[in-house]
This record gives structure tokens, C-alpha cells and sequence, in this order.
């Protein structure tokens, strides 16, 4: 039952709240810079930040197709947490001490962007109150319990395990049979995080151009319709949209999510959910739903709509199908039935990039001064300033301005992948994925069996993703 009342697309509900902004003006002509970042969403705005911040005598140019959080930057479910894609996949080709500081990275990624934020005086809603994710079947709970103990062996020793009463202690999950917190998360609103960071890059001094798409990278050059920019580094940083650019299209899959928001809840409805603690909120289900409570107390919540087009044609200012917003609202209802009927004020749909084999990575060519960072799949807001820092520190060690670092070392740097198979293989098994998680968590749901489902094992085995 889609509401006629709902808002569809307009980019997102964070728009609808918080102002379009106007777009800064486009490049006009060729010009120089010392990097060149292509993409203005949180990588290639983290990035300028970070550059300019540690040498303000270079140049730093921004390009930006639309403008800054068109992307996935400006529609996200305002989770900044811990949890980084590939990283599993990283303890098995570099070992397990190399993950865990990857984690520990992470960790400190999340205090990072809270930091930052303060110190810019960035108002974006920030709630520094964990993340707990809830199983609600016997074989999610065992995945739930499975994952805890994972995270604790990468060093998470602040994590804690709920049984049901606890978990409704602090948020009232029908069904719920146990959940798993930690407090390296907090939620936010993802464009007022986007747009002060891009007014914090504009006054340190950064050039940045809206309205000007990058048709080609090359070495050195970043071409658009109104002229090229010239720089010895240019660093892309465009995620979902990549496979747009001239010779990426099988590079990162650009995969759908959705969300809807609903109205703003009454008083009396939040003391039969609880969430005081305002934590992100998820589940163990093979195809997860994703949620926060915003500040103006309403829930926003996500998951997988139609997860990719064919072809890897990305979307159109985040409309989003009927049928996709009806499926956000049973998710919603199955987690809270007395929201039966509730407002669904907006919903709306962005792209992020899936790597072939799931992995998240940060690289430059020295040879060619071509960087790029992303593939988070799901989990960009805080691996993007993770990103941001240590494409940092890899432009300045080679330019000579410093040497290896920390972040230099970790183990998601400079890891190439393969391409994407060509269509319609890739559709073809984006979707064959998508739906056997959808009927493996149907089957959980109605079984008592405490084993996941043999068969969304091997789609994810075969899909890359583990
Ligand atoms: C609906 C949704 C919910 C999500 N929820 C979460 C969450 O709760 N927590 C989490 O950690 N992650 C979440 N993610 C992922 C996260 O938002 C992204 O990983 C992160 O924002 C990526 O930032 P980015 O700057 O790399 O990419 P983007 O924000 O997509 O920015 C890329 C920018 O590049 C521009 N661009 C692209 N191509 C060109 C070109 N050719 N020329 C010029 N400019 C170009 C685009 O317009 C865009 O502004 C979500 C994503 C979506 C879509």
C-alpha cells in the first residue's frame, strides 16, 4: 500500500529537511592545479579537507558533477560506524594482525569525523549512541552471536551481547531474540554533514566546481564539456557512479539501496519503542535492513529495493519503485507493528559501488599519479574519512612531502580486483543473489532452524562476497 502523500526521489528526505543547496559555479576552460579530486561526496571532499589542511600552499581542485552529496553522501542512512567492507577478506591475504588494526582504524575513524565536526562547528545531528543490531530468528541469532564473537577476535573488546530483554531495554524490536551493541557508532544526518564539510573545504581555500561533469581521467588530466584540469595527481572518488567515467564501466557495480522516512512519531508512540539511546539500528537478515531515529524523532529506514540496474545505469535523483517503498514499509511494521498506517513522509534511493570482490580500497599510481578510494559497498561514512586521510598521506609521501605512515600500511592499500563480467551476466547474478537472500530470509522466518541457509551461503560465495 504506497501512500500518496509519500515524497518520492527529490534526492533525499536530508533535502527535503535541511534545503537544495545552490550549486557553485562550473569550471570555464583548461586550468592547473596540484591535485585534481573528481567527486564531491564525503572521499573527495574528506580528501581536499585533510590535503589542505596539511599543505596549504597546494592546489586543490574539486570537480563535482551536480553538486556537493548529490551522491550517496547526501541519501545515506546516517550511520557512521566501525564496520568496513572486505575486511574478513583482508585477514585472509594479509593475516589477522593487519585486519585488526584495519579495525582499530576504523574505530578511530568514527571519533575522527565526531572530532572534526565539532572542531568545524558542523552541526550534523550527531548522536554517539553505538550501534545494536538484533536478530529475530533462531539463524539469525546464530549469525548474530557468530558475528559477535568475530568482532571481539578483531579486538572489539567494548562489544556486548543482549539477550531479548535486554535488547528491549533498549529498543522494543517485536520479536527480537537477542542483539549485539557497540559503541563505535553514532548517527548523524548525512547532508548536514556534507554540506558543512564542503563550506569547511571551500574556506580553507580549496577550489571547488559544481555542475561540471568529468567525462575522462587520465593521467594528469580530468576532462569535462568546459575544459580539462591539468595536475600531476587526480584522485577519483566518484563510488557508484564510476562506471560513467570513459573505460570504468565494469569497475564497481553500482548497487541500489532505498529508504523511506516516516512522520514524525508522537511522544506516546516512543515509550512503547524505547530507542532513548538513539542507536543505529540493523539486523541479521541475509538481505538487512538498516535504521535510525532521527532528531526530529522520526525513523528512517533502509534496505535493498531493486539492488542494481542493467547495464549499471544509475539512477535519476532517487525516485524510487512503489514496490520497493511498500517492502520498507512491511520491514518497518514487521519491526514495530503498532506503526500499521503510519506517514510515510518520503522515500528515495541512492547508488554505492560494489567492487568484484567486495572489498573497500584506497590506492594511488605512483607511475601515473592516478588515485582512487571507495567500493565501501554499504559501509561509507566513516571509511570514507579513513580513506580521505590516507589518500593523504599517500599523495604527500609521494610527492616527497613525507614518508610511510600508519595509514599507508594498512592492509586495503593499493588492492587491485578484477572487472565485473560483462552484461547480462552481471545482472544476471546481481539479481539471482538478491533474490535467493530474499527467499532464504523468508524460510528463516518461518522456521525454527538455527542454521542459516545453505543456499544465500553459496549465492555469496559465488557472487565474490565471501
Ligand atoms: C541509500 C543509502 C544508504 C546508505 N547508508 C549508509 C549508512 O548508513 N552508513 C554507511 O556507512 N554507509 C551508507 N551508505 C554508503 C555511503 O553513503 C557511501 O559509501 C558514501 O557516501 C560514499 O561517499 P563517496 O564520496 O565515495 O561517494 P558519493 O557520495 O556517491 O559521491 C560521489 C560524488 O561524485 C560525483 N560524481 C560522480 N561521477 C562524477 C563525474 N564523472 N564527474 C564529476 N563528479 C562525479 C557524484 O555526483 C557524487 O557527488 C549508504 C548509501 C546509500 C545509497
Amino acid at each position: 500500500m504506497s501512500s500518496t502523500n509519500t515524497v518520492n526521489g527529490g534526492i533525499s528526505f536530508w533535502y527535503a529537511d535541511d534545503g537544495l543547496p545552490t550549486a557553485r559555479e562550473p569550471l570555464t576552460g583548461d586550468t592547473t592545479a596540484d591535485v585534481c579530486v573528481v567527486g564531491g561526496g564525503y572521499t573527495g571532499l574528506w580528501t581536499a579537507y585533510y590535503l589542505k589542511k596539511a599543505a596549504p600552499f597546494l592546489r586543490v581542485t574539486v570537480l563535482e558533477q551536480r553538486f556537493c552529496g548529490y551522491g550517496a553522501s547526501g541519501r545515506n542512512g546516517g550511520w557512521l560506524y566501525n564496520g568496513i567492507a572486505g575486511r574478513d577478506r583482508y585477514a585472509r591475504l594479509h593475516g589477522h594482525d593487519a585486519a585488526v588494526r584495519l579495525q582499530q582504524a576504523m574505530n578511530a575513524t568514527v571519533d575522527e569525523v565526531i572530532r572534526v565536526a565539532a572542531e568545524e562547528k558542523i552541526d550534523a545531528d550527531v548522536h554517539h549512541g553505538g550501534v545494536l543490531e538484533v536478530a529475530y530468528t533462531p539463524a539469525q541469532l546464530a549469525r548474530l552471536r557468530a558475528f559477535h564473537e568475530a568482532e571481539l577476535a578483531y579486538g572489539e573488546n567494548d562489544r556486548t551481547l543482549h539477550g531479548a530483554r535486554e535488547t528491549a531495554e533498549r529498543i522494543r524490536v517485536a520479536g527480537a531474540v537477542g542483539s549485539s551493541w557497540t559503541p563505535h557508532g553514532a548517527r548523524l544526518h548525512p547532508v548536514k554533514l556534507v554540506k558543512g564539510l564542503a563550506a569547511a573545504v571551500e574556506a580553507l581555500g580549496v577550489t571547488i566546481h559544481e555542475s561540471t561533469p568529468v567525462t575522462e581521467i587520465k593521467p594528469k588530466h580530468a576532462v569535462t564539456p568546459y575544459g580539462t584540469v591539468r595536475a600531476p595527481y587526480v584522485l577519483r572518488c566518484t563510488e557508484g557512479f564510476t562506471a560513467s567515467l570513459k573505460g570504468q564501466r565494469r569497475t564497481w557495480l553500482p548497487m541500489n539501496s532505498s529508504m523511506i522516512a516516516t512522520a514524525p512519531l508522537p511522544a506516546d508512540v516512543w515509550e512503547t519503542i524505547g530507542w532513548a539511546g538513539r542507536e543505529t539500528l540493523g539486523d541479521m537478515a541475509h538481505a538487512y535492513m538498516y535504521a535510525q531515529r532521527t532528531a526530529d524523532d522520526r525513523i528512517a529506514l533502509g534496505g535493498r529495493g531493486v539492488p542494481y540496474h542493467f547495464g549499471s545505469r544509475t539512477d535519476n535523483d532517487g525516485r524510487t519503485q512503489p514496490a520497493t517503498v511498500d517492502a520498507l514499509r512491511e520491514i518497518l511494521v514487521r519491526f514495530f507493528p503498532q506503526l500499521t498506517g503510519v506517514r510515510i513522509d518520503h522515500a528515495w534511493s541512492g547508488v554505492l559501488g560494489v567492487p568484484r570482490d567486495w572489498c573497500a580500497t584506497v590506492t594511488l599510481d605512483r607511475a601515473t599519479g592516478l588515485g582512487w578510494a571507495g567500493g565501501y559497498v554499504g559501509s561509507g561514512v566513516a571509511t570514507a574519512n579513513l580513506a580521505a586521510r590516507t589518500l593523504r598521506d599517500l599523495v604527500q609521501r609521494d610527492s616527497g612531502q613525507a614518508g610511510a605512515t600508519d595509514l599507508t600500511a594498512l592492509p586495503w592499500v593499493n588492492h587491485r580486483v578484477r572487472k565485473w563480467e560483462p552484461e547480462p551476466l552481471r545482472w544476471l547474478g546481481v539479481h539471482g543473489m538478491y533474490a535467493t537472500f530474499r527467499a532464504a530470509d523468508r524460510r528463516e522466518d518461518s522456521s525454527h532452524s538455527a542454521s542459516s541457509s545453505r543456499l544465500a551461503r553459496l549465492a555469496e560465495r559465488v557472487a565474490g562476497r565471501h
